[in-house]
């Protein structure tokens, strides 16, 4: 691990992590290298958990690739009319495009489960809508409003059921205190797990379409 030591008018030491190979330290100019030093040598620990995890991340997201996994993950995809041509001679543009347009199509499976999910628990919601956030799965408003990243539709189909059952709890809960945790434990008993897969796939999420 790399870390770049930047000195500046503050009060505290900071450490941050970049990426898997690089940290930076602000720290204030008047500290001896000692006490950096120190400092360091006390996070060693923190530094290479994290830096694994990081690396982890990165091994994900570098395999991921969205045509490959289009096409093994949905074969519906490559069986529909819109891929009579050659798929691979479109550029990213296209493809892109090509991709949100098929899932925004298939959007309705997400109502699909959200409507049984509702059903099974009791959970209600006036309206469903898709999203294409970069930021959110999921959000629940006041209106009953539920709104569903359609890229949801490209994860393995638990993450999509818990981000509904998440989102329905909202329905009683409009918060996340611990009240709302358990009401979403109730049905998803493995939601801690659940949720740092989601995390997982923040790539997914953040991909631009
Ligand atoms: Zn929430």
């Amino acid at each position: 691990m790399k870390i770049n030591i930047i000195r500046e008018k503050r009060k505290t030491m900071v450490l941050k992590i970049v990426d898997s190979e690089n940290a930076v330290l602000k720290a204030p100019t008047n500290f001896s290298q000692k006490k950096i030093d120190d400092f360091i040598e006390s996070k060693s620990k923190w530094l290479e958990k994290n830096s694994i995890k990081m690396k982890e991340k990165e091994n994900l997201s570098h395999s991921f690739d969205f045509e490959t996994y289009l096409y093994l993950n949905g074969k519906i995809f490559s069986s529909t009319a819109e891929l009579a041509f050659d798929f691979n001679a479109l550029t990213q543009e296209k493809k892109k495009k090509l991709i949100k347009k098929f899932y925004l199509a298939n959007f309705e499976r997400l109502e699909t489960l959200a409507k049984e999910i509702s059903d099974k628990t009791g959970l209600k919601f006036k309206e469903i809508k898709p999203t294409t956030s970069v930021r959110i799965w999921g959000s629940y408003n006041i209106s009953k409003v539920m709104k569903l990243n359609w890229k949801l539709l490209i994860l393995p189909k638990e993450l999509s059921e818990y981000v509904i059952y998440h989102e329905l709890c909202h329905s009683v809960h409009m918060n996340h205190k611990p009240k709302f945790w358990k009401s979403v434990e109730k049905f998803c008993p493995n939601y801690k797990q659940l949720k740092k897969e989601l995390s997982f796939y923040s790539f997914v999420l953040k991909a631009d379409f």
